[in-house]
């Protein structure tokens, strides 16, 4: 029978009687005649809690520890949402990332997904069960630990998963009816978009639209999943949503697709370092050796031999950061005179494959951004993005703006 993949996001199995909504639409495709995958998150707030609970029994807890506490959100979800499905007497049993297994790499708290091999579930299914509930979000190391896939990971689970079992479609269901032109929640003309591409999609997530995790985008990509976006409070339909697809499907779009903004951000200088060959491979080889995600990079025109250089970085790696730099000027591999961060700035990026032909997008984001009194921080770009970092307090008003001035409330 053919296969589909339908994702419950956090709020959409908040509630007892959510799970039971959910279990409704999931029941409507069973009687169409799929054998449905469904992964399910956390309650809503959940795995907040948890991570909470980790942080204050141990501050520099055991990352191991920290993902078998932190998964077992979606572990009650899977029970309760198959429990549901048998009130309904629909044949269901839930699945943890263990039992199917989701085979995963070993970076705890990030690992990605290696393997899903669906022998175990097929052979359920062959005796009957109609749906397999999979606790998403979570996988089995090769050392037989658990593991979670990073913040947002289920998204990633019901891809890999529609790939693995060939399904039909991937439905992600959650508390917006679709992708938008940029988050609702800060501006109010945001537009729902019938359809994105995966690449303007990838970006917009990796530049901190949360609506899907980045690596669920990049394996739909990847594996040609049909991915689609739609609410799990609205009627159902086989067309509602925003489907995410190949540029090729889409006939019209704008040269901007979206604005996408990402509050986690801090800005770090080291102000006076020597100007010399190899400077920039020292001070990124001691952020990278302690895990530091760098991002946006600038550096100073140097004058009498020291300029400043200066990076973006998740909010929560500042003191690592500081750490590694202090470490590698004691022992003689940096020399500078003071390392500064900034934790009051956001990024805000405006994304559209349009950009690789059409000029002129950096100069009105930028005369926007004037017009407004933002100033520019540091800017980065690529074929189809254009990243600027800025104060925190200008992000929303920013954003508004530029959705405004690239006329993202109308359809091309
Ligand atoms: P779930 O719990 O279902 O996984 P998330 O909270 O992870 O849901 O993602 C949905 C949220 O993503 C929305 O409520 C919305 O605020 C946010 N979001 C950010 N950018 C966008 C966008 N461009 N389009 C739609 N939603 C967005
Ligand atoms: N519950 C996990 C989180 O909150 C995974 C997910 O919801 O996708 O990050
Ligand atoms: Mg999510």
């Amino acid at each position: 029978m053919p296969v589909l993949v339908m994702k419950f996001g956090g709020t959409s199995v908040a509630t007892l009687d959510r799970i039971r909504r959910a279990a409704k639409r999931v029941g409507v495709e069973v009687a169409k005649g799929y054998d449905v995958i469904v992964i399910v998150s956390a309650m809503s707030g959940k795995t907040n809690e948890l991570v909470g609970w980790v942080g204050e029994t141990s501050p520099l807890y055991d990352a191991r520890e920290y993902d078998a506490v932190v998964s077992s959100g979606e572990n009650v979800t899977a029970g309760l949402m198959a429990l549901t499905l048998q009130e309904m007497d629909v044949p269901a049993r839930s699945w943890q990332g263990w039992q199917v297994p989701v085979r995963t790499t070993n970076a705890h708290s990030s690992a990605r997904i290696e393997d899903i091999p669906p022998k175990n579930i097929n052979t359920k299914f062959d005796e009957g069960m109609r749906v397999a509930v999979v606790a998403g979000f979570q996988g089995v190391s090769p050392e037989g630990r658990i593991t979670t896939l990073g913040r947002g990971g289920s998204d990633t689970t019901a891809v890999a998963f529609a790939a693995a079992f060939g399904a039909e479609r991937c439905d992600i269901y959650t508390d917006v009816d679709g992708v938008y032109t940029t988050d609702p929640r800060v501006s109010a003309k945001a537009r729902r978009l019938d359809k994105i591409a995966f690449e303007e999609m990838l970006e917009l997530a990796s530049l901190g639209a949360k609506v899907l995790q980045t690596r669920s985008v990049e394996l739909a990509m990847r594996y040609k999943v049909k991915l689609r976006v739609l609410s799990s409070f609205e009627e159902q339909s086989d067309t509602a949503g925003t489907l995410v697809c190949d540029e090729e499907e889409i006939m019209e779009s704008n040269v901007v697709a979206g604005v996408a903004f990402s509050r986690d951000e801090a800005k770090m200088t080291l102000v006076s370092v020597a100007d010399r060959p190899g400077i920039a491979a020292s001070i990124f080889t001691a952020l990278s050796d302690a895990g530091v995600n760098v991002d946006m990079i600038v550096q100073n025109i140097a004058e009498e031999g020291r300029t400043d250089m200066t990076w973006s970085c998740p909010t929560d790696q500042v003191a690592r950061a500081q750490k590694a730099i202090e470490a590698a000027k004691a022992d003689g591999t940096i020399n500078y005179h003071e390392v500064i961060a900034d934790t009051d700035v956001a990024k805000v990026s405006v994304v559209g494959i349009g950009m690789r032909s059409h000029t002129g997008v950096a100069a009105k984001m930028f005369q926007v951004l004037s017009a407004e009194g933002v100033n520019i921080k540091v800017i980065t770009t690529s074929e189809i993005k254009i990243s600027v970092l800025i104060d925190r307090k200008y992000m929303e008003l920013a954003v508004q703006a530029l959705h405004d001035a690239f006329e993202l409330e109308k359809a091309a």
